[in-house]
């Protein structure tokens, strides 16, 4: 019998802790779990399930309007913003419950309470002493709140998901991932929206797909103030001012921060115990996801690796077949699916085209640019966009990229094909479904000409 309370102790119980604490529990561990919040985390509670819900609500502005074209007749239609936070509440209450019941089933002990390390194998959870043979860290990340002075009166993504409701204006400061997400939601449901872009809307990804969102944005009437950063935010008599560091002002009703997120490391007590961190913010991990202490490891956002639940859960997976499993296995981070539910949404995998020529010199490109086939008949000026990249050398596809509806679901297929190490050749092989936007992946040919080619012409 061993001399701890637990084989394995996990803190957060989000969507990394929960898995490794269940897998790890499978396997006969004596596991206890510690969360300081709800059960479920941020993906399920304050990210993307309940992001998504409103991404739903939001596109049906679009559907009604659409729908006249198809012979629908419609009466103007109201939105309750209230009505839509409490159905949204009522499912992540449900989901809440089953991450209960899956930890429960699984036999995993549940401690509500922050830990915080006495030493690398004893942790304090609310008051109460916990020891264990192997700690894994997966506490997540927060909202960063940008240091100025008035930004208590700002709000984040957190507070965003349960407002009573809906600002008629509203700022988001920031333009990555969640700032163009909630610009879509809000804007979907008739807000206006001003977006501060610091430097680039979604830094990182492939800057044709960025071009067409910002025409995008455009076009759904959201304001993008570019080289805006806010100095100052001010309550008055109807709203708040937002002043930016070029003195320049805007009024609006309400503000948002999606100016990025930071791990969550604040009073765990890390530092003292030698878990050592990267950049002072996120722990530092090797490629098994163990910290500089032995038996403490983390998985998921408080490792800055890549921050998405997806990565968090397979990170676990590994943890789990690593220590418990006699199976050593290192996260793999190539041709990573992802998806931004903008409107309209970007599905992408692998290399931009700027990584691509940064790593491979010269790339072949392939693009499709149309109106999807709804628009037609509706005139919506809605554009889809789709590229390719190929190594010219092997023909290896080492980028797919898509703006345009329906862009996640096609993404996680692309995926499958890029892991499998699909040639640009096996696209070509690969006969379309007609009709469909999708089909455009398996029917370009014609690569795209050189920029010097193409200013020639
Ligand atoms: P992010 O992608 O890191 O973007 C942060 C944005 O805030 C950037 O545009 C940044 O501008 C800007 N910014 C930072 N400080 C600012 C300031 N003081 N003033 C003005 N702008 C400022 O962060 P995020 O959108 O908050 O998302 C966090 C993470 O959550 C992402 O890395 C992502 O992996 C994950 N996530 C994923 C999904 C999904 O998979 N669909 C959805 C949401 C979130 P600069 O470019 O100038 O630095």
């Amino acid at each position: 019998m061993s001399a701890y309370d637990y084989d394995l102790f996990v803190i957060g119980a989000g969507s990394g802790g929960v898995r490794g604490a269940r897998m790890a529990a499978a396997t006969g561990a004596r596991v206890g779990i510690a969360e300081g919040r709800r059960v479920g985390g941020t993906c399920v509670l304050r990210g993307c399930v309940p992001k998504k819900l409103l991404v739903y609500a939001a596109h049906f502005a679009h559907d009604f309007a659409d729908a006249a074209a198809y012979g629908w007749r419609l009466r103007p239609p109201t939105h309750e913003w209230a009505q839509l936070i409490q159905a949204k509440n009522t499912e992540t209450d449900r989901l809440n419950g089953i991450y209960i019941r899956l930890l429960q089933n699984a036999g995993v002990t549940i401690h509500d309470g922050y830990a915080k390390f006495i030493d690398a194998h004893t942790l304090d959870v609310g008051g109460s002493r916990i020891t264990a043979e192997r700690i894994l860290i997966a506490s997540g990340g927060h909202p960063v709140i940008p240091a100025i002075p008035g930004a208590e009166h700002a709000i984040t993504s957190d507070e965003a998901l349960d407002l009573l409701s809906r600002p008629e204006r509203i700022v988001i400061v920031g333009a990555g991932y969640i700032a163009v997400e909630f610009a879509g939601i809000f804007a979907g449901l008739g807000s206006d929206v001003k977006l501060l872009v610091r430097s680039k809307l979604l830094r990182g990804f492939d800057a044709d797909v960025v071009r067409e969102l910002g025409q995008a944005l455009e076009r759904a009437g959201i304001e993008m103030v570019v080289g805006a950063e806010p100095a100052a935010i001010a309550q008055g008599t109807n709203g708040y001012t937002v002043t930016m560091q070029t003195g320049e002002t805007i009024e609006t009703d309400l503000v948002m921060f999606a100016a990025g997120r930071d791990p969550n490391i604040k009073g765990m007590g890390l530092e003292e115990i030698g878990v050592d961190l990267k950049g002072g913010k996120a722990i530092k991990v090797d490629a098994f996801s163990k910290t500089s202490v032995d038996n403490i490891y983390a998985v998921g956002d408080v490792t800055d690796r890549m921050a998405l639940t997806p990565v968090a859960i397979h990170e676990a997976m590994c943890f789990v077949d690593t220590v418990y499993k006699g199976k050593p296995r290192k996260p793999n981070y190539q041709f990573v699916p992802t998806a931004v539910f903008s409107d309209p949404p970007i599905g992408t995998v692998g290399l931009t085209e700027e990584d691509a020529i940064a790593k491979y010199g010269e790339v072949d490109v392939y693009t499709a640019r149309f109106r999807p086939m709804k628009h037609t008949l509706t005139g919506r000026d809605h554009v889809t966009f789709m590229k390719l990249i190929v190594d010219p050398d092997s023909d290896q596809v080492l980028g797919c990229h898509m703006i345009g509806e329906d862009a996640a679901e096609i993404a996680q297929g692309l995926g499958i094909a890029m892991k499998a190490g699909a040639t640009k050749a096996d696209f070509d092989a690969t006969i379309g479904i007609h009709p469909t936007a999708a089909e455009e992946f398996v029917t370009m040919r014609e690569k795209r000409a050189p920029p010097q080619a193409a200013a020639a012409e």
